[in-house]
């Protein structure tokens, strides 16, 4: 297949900082519309891939294609908090040159779809974790609806909230059609979102295996109970012993 359709695209990408190798060999491709999660132990140099990808940094070795425009949910939390939930949300579009009134407008307009309605005169302390998350990912929406980057969404949730969120990001990613590159250290977080998930190993950083994962359902809250689900489980904890 050509590759004219992937949205990101890394070769042999490496990457140091100082002595300390971080990523030793990462290939991997984001092809339009797919959801892709890259899964791999804490400190294994997953952030490090965004930041490489949205050109924080540059890589020492490799080539990294970008084709489009890029948001970038960072690890933490990006809110400013003497600014109202609906000012921080619309600040993207400020940057990107409207004025208040039409930023506000555009960000209200996305309020119910992301179940922030009622909370755009807030400030951010006041919203839960996973609000708060919406709001993030709502900024982040705005910046760019294109590729989205989510590092570790849902890293700081309790874990029912983060299974609400999970169950919410699918069906707002069904609606958006958005390509989007997803960083998690939860395999089940990996297969339940994700088409695609490139296993990682500890730094420095390796592929160590991807799979494709498919169900022949639409997925729900008991896609998990499956069969399916269950030996994506086991193959990736397979990868992941190696
Ligand atoms: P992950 O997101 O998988 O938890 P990171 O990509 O954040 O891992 O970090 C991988 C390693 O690279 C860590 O040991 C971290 O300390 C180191 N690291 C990340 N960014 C920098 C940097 N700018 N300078 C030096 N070391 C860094
Ligand atoms: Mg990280």
């Amino acid at each position: 297949m050509s590759t004219y359709q992937n949205k990101i695209a890394l070769s042999h990408v490496k990457k140091s900082f100082g002595t300390a190798e971080i990523l030793k060999d990462i290939s991997l491709e984001v092809k339009k519309g797919q959801v892709v999660a890259l899964l791999g132990p804490s400190g294994s140099g997953k952030s490090t891939i965004f930041n490489l990808i949205t050109n924080l940094i540059t890589p020492d070795e490799g080539t990294i294609t970008v084709d489009g425009n890029v948001g970038y949910m960072y690890q933490k939390d990006t809110m400013v908090p003497w600014k109202k939930v609906i000012d921080n949300i619309a600040l993207p579009l400020r940057f990107q040159g409207m004025n208040k009134r039409e930023a506000r407008e555009k960000a209200i307009s996305y309020l119910d779809t992301f179940g922030l309605s009622g909370y755009e005169t807030k400030y951010p302390s006041m919203l839960s974790g996973g609000m708060k998350q919406r709001a993030n990912f709502l900024k982040t929406y705005l910046t760019s609806n294109d590729i989205i980057l989510l590092d570790e969404p849902f890293g700081a949730l309790d874990s029912m909230t983060r299974k609400r969120m999970q169950m919410w990001l699918l069906s707002v990613t069904k609606e958006m059609n958005a390509t989007i590159l997803l960083i998690t250290h939860d395999i089940e977080e990996a297969i339940f979102l994700a088409d695609q998930v490139y296993v990682l190993s500890d730094k420095p950083a390796t592929v160590l295996g991807q799979v494709a994962v498919e169900f022949e359902t639409e997925r729900t809250e008991a896609t998990v109970l499956e069969e399916r689900f269950i030996s994506y489980k086991k193959k990736i904890t397979e990868i992941l012993e190696l």
